[in-house]
């Protein structure tokens, strides 16, 4: 079962900021880095709407797959992400 130590662990080795509000967890990749799972810099999961929709280690595992492939970097010179900085 996934828990978030798991989460927080692997956002630690990634250099990936994690934060739950209590409704969403986000996932956030290191400056000018993208998921290597989906190129993005980020990734939401609204785990409570609909309410109790996802279960927190559900929640977690998500999040742990978001970040099976690592991160690398973002290729993509007009991203709006990386150009926010
Ligand atoms: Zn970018």
């Amino acid at each position: 079962m996934a828990t978030k130590r798991q989460a927080m662990k692997r956002a630690a080795e990634l250099g990936c900021t994690i934060d739950d509000n209590g409704f969403a967890i986000t996932l956030d990749t290191p400056k000018g880095m993208v998921l290597g799972a989906s190129g993005l810099h980020w990734y939401d999961l609204h785990y409570d709407s609909p309410p109790r929709a996802w279960s927190k280690p559900e929640a977690w595992a998500a999040i742990i797959e978001e970040m099976s492939m690592g991160v690398e970097s973002c290729m993509n010179p007009e991203c709006d992400s990386c150009n926010d900085w």
